[in-house]
């Protein structure tokens, strides 16, 4: 409440605002106490009930409002570090989870299709055992970056753990999906890790699972896409395989 009304205010106007309702209620004070007591009203004592809450509470408001600032970077903060993947800096497993909890519920109730693509670095551990495990972060960095920017803003990327990423596409069709993987699957061919090593040419399996009105769990969606992944795996990574559930 305080910070919407500093947001709303602006800092300088809303320490003015708390500083002058200080000095009314003072005056008020003041001047209540000395009419109650019969006394003839004192000037000296009208002007200290103007110039102590003048001089005083400018300082403590301002004080206080920087506090609340902070406290509330640093909530912001601790939030965004609990959502994302630190290394990748793309939302992480639990937040994927919590993300894809409303949104399937949303594509539920509205009867739309939606996709979701499990993807998986192929011999990441090669790269991890030729050039070291920072050359594979490298990689993993990459990669995440060149799906984000393939993302349209209803889509939800998250990395899963280890080599593994994942999308939630709403409202998409299977054959959209398929396109946006092939999509992927090509840029992150085509990513230049040549500063990294000669062979440090990534390549990425993609499982798809699209749905319409799905029962289950939505670890059983996961689980269905990652078991297209699996699929292109075997059948020679660098691809693309698909299931359609009902
Ligand atoms: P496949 O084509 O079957 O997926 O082979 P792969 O070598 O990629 O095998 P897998 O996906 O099982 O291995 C993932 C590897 O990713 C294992 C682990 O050493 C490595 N890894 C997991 N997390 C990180 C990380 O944060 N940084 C780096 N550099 N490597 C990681
Ligand atoms: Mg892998």
């Amino acid at each position: 409440m305080i910070n919407s009304a500093i947001l709303r205010l602006g800092k300088v106007k809303a320490i003015l605002f708390v500083t002058i309702n200080a000095v009314m209620f003072s005056l008020l004070v003041n001047l209540g106490v000395e009419t109650l007591s019969g006394k003839q009203i004192d000037p000296r004592a009208i002007v200290m009930s103007i110039l102590t809450p003048a001089s005083i509470v400018p300082f403590m408001t301002w004080k206080i409002f920087s506090l609340i600032e902070k406290l509330i970077a640093t909530q912001d903060e601790l939030h965004r570090a609990s959502i994302t993947d630190p290394l990748t800096q793309v939302y992480n497993r639990r937040h994927f989870f919590e993300l894809l909890h409303v949104e399937v519920e949303r594509l539920r109730r509205y009867h739309r299709w939606f996709a979701i693509l499990v993807l998986d670095i192929d011999h990441f551990k090669q790269i991890n055992d030729r050039y070291g495990h920072a050359a594979g972060d490298q990689v993993l960095v990459s990669i995440a970056k060149t799906c984000r920017e393939c993302c349209r803003t209803n889509d939800i990327f998250a990395r899963l753990g280890g080599d593994e990423f994942v999308f939630l596409l709403p409202e998409t069709s299977l054959e959209d999906a398929q396109s946006f993987a092939m999509r992927i699957c090509e840029q992150v061919s085509n990513l230049d890790c040549s500063e990294i090593g000669p062979e440090a040419s990534p390549t990425m399996s993609i499982g798809i699972a699209t749905f319409q009105n799905p029962a289950g769990s939505l670890d059983d969606y996961l689980k269905q896409a990652d078991n297209a992944m699996y699929r292109a795996k075997l059948a020679g990574r660098n691809q693309v395989i698909s299931t359609i559930l009902p």
